[in-house]
């Protein structure tokens, strides 16, 4: 399955935002946006863009594709999918993003980050209503619960984030028993309630064109 592999927090500084691509370190003050938040590279602190109508899309795009970690083609077939179903698409594209297992596995805070959440669900550490589901894309429904399965339930990493998620952000369409080690995605979220500092508006401009 294809990736991105590249250095992540350039992501970030590229976008000027926190994209949250590396766990606990993002909420610590070794964030690197902490230190440089200019674009990277060697004139990134000079250089002067013209903020035109189309890079305003296409940042707005890069930002939600690279928050989720998706390749352009995946992401692309999000949109559309978004764009077929009934109501608004900027929203359906959040809540079809928001509720991957991934996404979930990593809200819930059995992995500090989307990347290992991702890697957790690939190598078959998650269950879905007690049964194994080893991909990342699957979408979650209303009343699912998740978690790690038995074999993986005393995973350190596992242990170590749900010590930590505390300090993370919460979310309220979710409900965790963290003793459990579970999670139930109890509804579907409005987009007032999906913590993504994005105008999803703009994607929709940027791909109706
Ligand atoms: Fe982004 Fe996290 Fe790197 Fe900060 S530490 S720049 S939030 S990936």
């Amino acid at each position: 399955m294809a990736r991105y592999t590249g250095p992540k927090c350039k992501l970030c500084r590229r976008e000027g935002t926190k994209l949250f691509l590396k766990g606990d370190r993002c909420y610590s003050d070794r964030c690197a946006l902490e230190k440089r938040n200019y674009p990277p590279g060697e004139h990134g602190r000079m250089r002067y863009r013209r903020r035109s109508n189309y890079r305003l899309q296409l940042r707005e795009k890069q930002k939600l594709r690279r928050l989720y970690q998706l390749l352009e083609c995946k992401f692309h077939n999000y949109f559309k999918k978004a764009d077929s179903m009934k109501g608004v698409t900027g929203d359906n594209l959040l809540i079809l993003l928001e509720t991957r297992l991934d996404n979930l596995v990593y809200r819930m805070g059995f992995s500090p980050s989307r990347a290992l959440a991702r890697q957790l669900v690939l190598h078959n550490h998650i269950e879905v209503n007690g049964k194994k589901v080893n991909i990342p894309s699957y979408q979650v429904k209303v009343g699912d619960r998740i978690a790690p399965r038995k074999k993986s339930r005393n995973m350190l990493v596992i242990d170590e984030s749900l010590k930590t998620s505390g300090s993370r952000e919460t979310v309220p369409y979710i409900s965790v028993d963290v003793s459990k080690k579970e999670g139930v995605y109890v509804e579907e979220p409005t987009r007032d309630i999906i913590p993504v500092p994005i105008s999803e508006n703009l994607i929709v401009e940027l791909y109706s064109k």
